[in-house]
């Protein structure tokens, strides 16, 4: 369409023509949302899209983004029928192989992983993958995983069709079109302006790829990604290529290999990749690549070479560097942004664009039109990255080693190297002198474990920190440790419709008096839990919440968005300001006379009070995420060394993320993200305790209707029988042949003395003996409804 024809109004503007902006038109176009329109500022596919080595892999971590590119495939196998325009949707499938023992264990893993999901994988011989590989060397592979589902697609073609399925339901596209600036009001989108005019829209949706986070700024958003060059090598024809060949990945070299017109496409995720200066990608960067790095791809090269002799004589085309968008976490941003109501982000497709943009448009259309993902995407919210993330400098650290990480073996306890001390805990320098070995969630700085002796080695086995959290755990449990929490966001919620607004949000009772602490969830109206959090009543006026580490931005803009006009009720974020010290275990009683804080000693179970430590005001809560008696004690930040520091003098051993995580499993304590989204509801997961049904939350009407439906499945504990066996999570359970649930956290229980995992399970495999696969290999295990340590909590009350 001419720039001319711009309407002055649209009920949704999407920005960008590659294929996340295709996708994304297409499915609003479907839902209805006719009078949409697409801008791009070039030509459609000018980006990244062009280039794209299109690859459509199906596994990913979870079951809702494999869904997604499972949505993909079907979509781009069905459009050339429903548009006349072919997709070039191929589907021979998929060859992941091993050279390493733990690389066969993590392809064992996404084997199980994968059937978990419903998707076909079958684990073949080295000699088996050859022969659907012939020209590959199989000298040194040990295995391969087989997934005949995937393909790939072209990606002009496919945004060809996608386009045609646009304009045949009346939605526009403009080319050439640039935007300019997405205008706002009160923290909501009011429209873009263009070269051709404004257009006024309460809907944006960024799909700008690489230029999304300038794109984002302008309606006052963070879009935390950063470009990369990104390599495939073309030959011309090589003799024994015929035909289409599955893709071929050498993960431990960090290659995927795949026909192209008769040669070789050999595209890589090298240990570390090269940032690219965003201001040289101007807005005429279209249809272009960067140069060609010899010396970069040469490690590459060398891997190549090993696994196709073949490439050895084979003519190289061209050495394709093209630039692609990482995010800090390697995952995608899809859905609405923190900071501006109405401004939607579909970017950061860390180079599974093509792969996952046919379910990724739609899952965002959704999301617009309907109000709410198709399935839980609470894993790619763009709410889910902190500010201390979203500086070009701590993105352009971190993006190279996304690549890197894109093929690693995904060792538990894996930890990322760059930008590191993004954000210090308050106490980070009395734990340095305990030898803490530290984590980085959401940029904060967590001690997982103490008295590191040296750097650990990773594996899938017990883990090299087992003895520090076996030490730690024991202190808790027969004398006393103290966990720092400090990174729970805390959102301050005050003014004199706080009481009945919270009551709305919330699923329990929030009209305790002050001096209660009160555990609840948050549901959104399809009865799926939205946020799990503490509420500290202060005053009658004034709840001060704590919700989980990456869950801040997420929530602050749940509870903003709910809140009804006129209503008297403020937010303030006390993220920063406060810290948080778990002092939990038997001992806690004594260390709390020895501090002289005598007075929260009488304070009943979920009570809290004021106290002094070390001089400096605190205040303590009766309440425990470990299943041990004690306190969580909120101080200034500024305090918290001083009051961890008079802690540790009386007595408590400092204890780190690792042992809260065995401790809570073993008390079937659930953690969001884990355990818990947004399509399960507190009646599956054990959780009816936090639901007062006499109040008129949101959600409720939902979750009577979940109660009247059976089958759903349910969250169970497994104890599992052998000792030597390592449990991580996403593990399929089974009786018998038949997959009856999964895993979703798992540790050693060191007070149980075995493996223990927390399960949904059908809710006919909730009591008695069930496997878990783990790499192929099964575990015996007895499932139960209820915690595997201290079932009725007499310990923590
Ligand atoms: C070498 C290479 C190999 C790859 N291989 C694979 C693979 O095998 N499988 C896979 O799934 N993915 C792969 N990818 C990744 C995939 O290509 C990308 O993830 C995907 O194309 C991103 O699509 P997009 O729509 O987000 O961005 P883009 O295609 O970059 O589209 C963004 C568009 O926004 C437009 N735009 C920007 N600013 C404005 C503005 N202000 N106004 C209007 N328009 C604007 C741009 O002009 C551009 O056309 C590969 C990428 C590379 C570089």
């Amino acid at each position: 369409m001419a720039i001319t024809d711009l309407p002055s109004s649209a009920s949704a503007v999407v920005i960008g023509g590659g294929v996340m902006g295709c996708s994304t038109l297409y499915h609003l176009a479907k839902l209805g949302m006719t009078d949409a329109v697409l801008l791009e500022r070039n030509q459609l596919t000018s980006g990244s899209t062009w280039h794209s080595a299109a690859q459509v892999r199906a596994l990913r971590s979870t079951r809702n983004l494999t869904d997604l590119i499972r949505y993909s495939i079907s979509l781009y196998s069905a459009l050339e029928e429903e548009t006349g325009q072919a997709t070039g949707w191929i589907n021979k499938g998929s060859l992941s192989i091993a050279t390493t023992p733990d690389r066969m264990i993590h392809v064992r893993r996404q084997e199980a992983l994968a059937h978990s999901f419903g998707l076909t994988a079958t684990a073949i011989s080295a000699g088996e993958a050859k022969e659907r590989w012939p020209l590959m060397n199989a000298d040194d592979v040990l295995g391969a995983v087989w997934s005949p589902d995937d393909g790939r697609v072209g990606p002009t073609d496919l945004c060809a069709a996608l386009a045609k399925g646009v304009r045949a339901r009346g939605a526009r596209i403009f080319e050439n079109t640039s935007v300019l600036g997405v205008t706002t009001e009160g923290g909501k989108v009011k429209g873009v302006e263009t070269a051709g005019g404004f257009i006024q829209t309460d809907t944006v949706v960024v799909c700008a790829g690489l230029w999304s986070r300038e794109v984002a700024a302008m309606g006052g958003a963070q879009a935390p990604l950063f470009p990369c060059e990104h390599f495939y090598l073309l030959t011309k024809p090589v003799p024994g290529i015929e035909g289409n060949l599955p893709t071929l990945s050498d993960h431990d070299a960090g290659l995927y290999i795949r026909d192209d017109s008769g040669g070789l496409l050999v595209g890589c995720f090298e240990p570390l990749g090269k940032p690219i200066a965003p201001e040289t990608l101007g807005e005429d960067f279209a249809f272009q690549l960067l140069p060609e790095d010899w010396d970069h791809f040469e490690p590459m090269m060398a891997g190549a070479l090993n696994r196709l002799p073949a490439l050895e004589t084979a003519e190289v085309k061209m050495l394709l560097n093209g630039p692609e968008s990482f995010t800090p976490d390697g995952a995608f941003m899809l859905g609405e942004t923190a900071e501006t109501h109405g401004l939607y982000l579909g970017c950061g497709m860390n180079s599974v664009g093509v792969a996952s943009g046919g379910g990724a448009g739609m899952a965002l259309a959704t999301m617009i039109v309907e109000g709410a993902p198709p399935a839980d995407l609470s894993g790619v919210d763009p709410k889910r990255f902190s500010n201390a993330f979203n500086s070009a400098e701590a993105l352009a650290a971190r993006a190279p080693e996304v690549l890197g990480k894109h093929y690693e073996i995904t060792y538990p306890g894996r930890q990322w190297t760059s930008q590191r001390n993004l954000q210090p805990t308050p106490c980070h320098g009395v734990w340095t002198q305990h030898d803490a070995h530290f984590g980085q969630v959401d940029g904060w700085e967590r001690p997982l474990y103490f008295n590191k002796q040296s750097d650990p080695a990773l594996t899938f086995g017990r883990p090299d920190w087992q003895g520090a959290i076996n030490a730690e755990v024991m202190a808790a449990h027969t004398s006393a440790a103290v966990f720092e929490q400090s990174t729970f966001g805390k959102i301050l919620v005050s003014g004199a419709d706080a009481e009945s607004f919270l009551n709305r949000v919330c699923t329990n009772d929030m009209a305790w008096a002050p001096g209660r602490m009160i555990y609840t969830l948050m549901l959104n109206d399809r009865g799926g839990i939205e946020s799990d959090l503490t509420a500290m009543r202060l005053k009658a006026d004034q709840y001060r919440l704590f919700v989980g580490t990456t869950a801040l931005k997420r929530d602050m803009a749940w509870l903003k968005r709910s809140l009804n006009p006129g209503e008297r009720v403020a937010f303030q974020d006390e993220t920063q300001d406060l810290a948080v010290l778990g002092l939990m275990g038997p001992s806690a009683p004594d260390i709390a006379r020895a501090v002289g804080v005598e007075a929260l000693l009488d304070l009943k179970y979920f009570g809290h009070g004021e106290a002094v430590i070390a001089g400096r005001a605190i205040r303590g809560a009766r309440l425990s995420y470990v299943g041990e008696t004690g306190w969580e004690i909120t101080c200034a930040s500024s305090d918290a060394a001083f009051v961890l520091k008079a802690l540790v003098d009386a007595g408590a051993k400092p204890a780190g993320g690792f042992a809260q995580t065995s401790m809570r499993i073993e008390k079937g304590f659930l953690a969001y993200g884990h355990d818990m989204d947004t399509d399960l509801d507190p009646l599956q997961l054990g959780l009816s305790f936090a639901v007062a049904w006499d109040t008129a939350f949101i959600g409720r009407e939902a979750l009577e209707a979940r109660r009247q439906k059976p089958g759903q499945r349910k969250m169970a504990t497994i104890v599992l029988s052998g000792h030597d066996v390592w449990p991580h999570g996403n593990e399929p359970v089974y009786c018998g042949d038949k997959i009856v649930g999964m895993t979703t956290s798992a540790a050693y229980g060191v007070r149980v003395g075995a493996p223990v995992a927390l399960a949904l399970l059908d809710k006919d495999a909730c009591v008695g003996p069930v496997e878990i696969d783990i790499a192929g290999a099964r575990a015996l295990g007895t499932a139960q409804f209820g915690p595997a340590f201290d079932p009725k909590g007499a310990r923590m009350r």
